[in-house]
C-alpha cells in the first residue's frame, strides 16, 4: 500500500513562514544543507539509502573554520586538522552528524531509497523504492554523482561520465611502517600514468606525534580501465560503483604492490604495501559532470549531484559547502519557493560549471597517457 507522508503542513509557497524540505542523501552535502536550512527555520526530512555512508581513506580540503561555521559548534568541539586545511572524510562526517542530532527540525530516515521525484504547483514529492511518498515545499537532491534527483531536473543530461582513470585509496598506521622520517605535509609524487597524493593524518587515537599518526594515500592510475569494465564498475561511459576491497582481484593487488615499490619512495610506498597486505584498498573510478541546470521549479541539486569534478581539483567538498550556504541564503530571502531555488541556481551554476571544466583539462591529459 502506498502511504503519503508530509513532514508538516506546507505553508511557505508564499514567502513568510519557514516551510518544509526533503533532502535526498545524508552524506556531507545533505548534512550541510539540512543544517543550514534548519538554521533558517525550515523543517527538514532527510532520506538516506544506506546506514553506512563511510568512504575509507578519502581526505578533504576543508577551509579553516568551515566546520565551526556550518555546525555552529565552537572550535574546541570539532576535530582539528593535522595538515592545515586537510580533514578526513570521517572527521567531517562525524561532526556534521553530531550537529544534526541536536536539531529538533531535522528528521533522518536511513535505509530508505528514493526512486522517483515529481512535483505540482504546490509541492514536490519523492517516492521511495517501497512506494512511500513524502512531500514538502521543495526537494533537494544531495544524492551524489549518480543522482536520481538529477534525472528529474536534467533528463537531457542525466549522467556523470567516466573520466578515464581510477584512484586507489587507503590509510596506513605509521606504527605499522618501519621508517626513519615522517612527512609533515601533503606530497605529490610520480607523474606519467601514475600520480600519488599522500597526506599525513592524525592517528586513530588522535595522536599528532610523528610515528604514531596515519598516512593517507590516493594513487591516480589510468592503466586499469580494462579491469574497471570487466568488473562492471564502469559500463559504457557511466561509473556504476567503486571496487571495494574484496572485489579487487589478488593479481591486481600483487601488481599494485610491485609497482608501488618502483614508482614511489618510502614511507609512501610502505603505506601502500601495508594497505594492500591488509586488503584495505578501494578503487574509485572517477566521474565528471558539468551541469546545464541546477533547478527545476521546486526541485534542486547540490554537491556531487550538481557538479562532479575530479578530486584533483581538491574543491568538491568546499564547493558543496558554498552550495549549501547559497541555498540557505536564497531560502532565507524568498522562502521554500521555486523563486528561491532559481536564485540559488543563478548564484551557483557558473561556478559549478567552471570548477568541473577546470578539472577536465587535467583528466583529458592524464587519461590520454594510457592510450
Ligand atoms: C576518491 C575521492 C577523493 C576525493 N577527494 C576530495 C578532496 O581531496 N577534496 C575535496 O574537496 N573533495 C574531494 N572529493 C569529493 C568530495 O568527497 C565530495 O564532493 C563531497 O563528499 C560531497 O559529496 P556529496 O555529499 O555531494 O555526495 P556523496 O558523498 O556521494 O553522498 C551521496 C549520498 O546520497 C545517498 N544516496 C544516493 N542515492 C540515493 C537515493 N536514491 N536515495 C537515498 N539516498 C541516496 C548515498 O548513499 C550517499 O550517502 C573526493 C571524492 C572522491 C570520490
Amino acid at each position: 500500500m502506498h502511504t503519503q507522508h508530509r513532514p508538516t503542513p506546507s505553508t511557505s509557497t508564499d514567502h513568510g513562514s519557514p516551510g518544509t524540505a526533503v533532502v535526498v542523501g545524508a552524506s556531507l552535502s545533505g548534512l550541510m544543507s539540512a543544517l543550514t536550512l534548519a538554521r533558517t527555520g525550515v523543517r527538514v526530512t532527510m532520506i538516506e539509502r544506506s546506514t553506512d555512508t563511510g568512504r575509507t581513506g578519502a581526505a578533504l580540503h576543508a577551509p579553516d573554520g568551515l566546520l565551526e561555521r556550518i555546525t555552529g559548534f565552537d572550535a574546541s568541539q570539532v576535530p582539528q586538522p593535522l595538515t592545515p586545511g586537510i580533514q578526513t572524510w570521517f572527521a567531517v562526517h562525524a561532526a556534521l552528524r553530531a550537529a544534526i542530532e541536536t536539531s529538533p527540525l531535522i528528521e533522518l530516515r536511513q535505509n530508505t531509497t528514493v526512486s522517483k521525484v515529481s512535483q505540482d504547483a504546490h509541492s514536490a514529492t519523492v517516492t521511495t523504492s517501497t512506494g512511500q511518498k513524502i512531500s514538502a515545499d521543495i526537494v533537494i537532491g544531495a544524492d551524489g554523482h549518480r543522482s536520481t534527483v538529477r534525472q528529474h531536473i536534467s533528463p537531457e543530461n542525466p549522467d556523470a561520465t567516466f573520466a578515464g582513470y581510477v584512484i586507489w585509496i587507503g590509510i596506513a598506521d605509521e606504527t605499522a611502517i618501519n621508517h626513519h622520517w615522517w612527512p609533515t605535509d601533503v606530497a605529490f609524487l610520480g607523474g606519467g600514468r601514475d600520480t600519488l597524493l599522500g597526506y599525513p593524518l592524525p592517528g586513530a587515537d588522535g595522536s599528532l606525534t610523528p610515528g604514531r599518526r596515519r598516512l593517507g594515500w590516493a594513487w591516480y592510475d589510468s592503466s586499469r580501465n580494462d579491469l574497471l569494465r570487466s568488473s562492471g564498475s564502469v559500463k559504457g561511459s557511466v561509473v556504476r560503483h567503486s571496487l571495494m576491497p574484496a572485489g579487487i582481484p589478488n593479481t591486481t593487488y600483487r601488481e599494485l604492490a610491485a609497482q608501488a615499490q618502483t614508482l614511489f619512495p618510502a614511507p609512501w610506498s610502505q603505506a601502500i604495501l601495508d594497505s594492500i597486505e591488509r586488503r584495505q584498498v578501494i578503487g574509485t573510478p572517477i566521474a565528471e559532470y558539468v551541469p546545464t541546470r541546477l533547478t527545476r521549479d521546486r526541485v534542486t541539486i547540490i554537491g556531487d549531484a550538481a557538479h562532479v569534478p575530479t578530486p584533483m581539483t581538491g574543491r568538491g567538498f568546499a564547493e558543496s559547502l558554498y552550495d549549501a550556504e547559497a541555498l540557505a541564503e536564497a531560502i532565507a530571502d524568498r522562502g521554500t519557493t521555486p523563486m528561491a531555488l532559481h536564485a540559488y541556481e543563478n548564484a551557483r551554476l557558473r561556478s559549478a560549471r567552471s570548477l568541473v571544466q577546470s578539472g577536465q583539462n587535467f583528466s583529458r591529459s592524464f587519461a590520454r597517457r594510457s592510450a
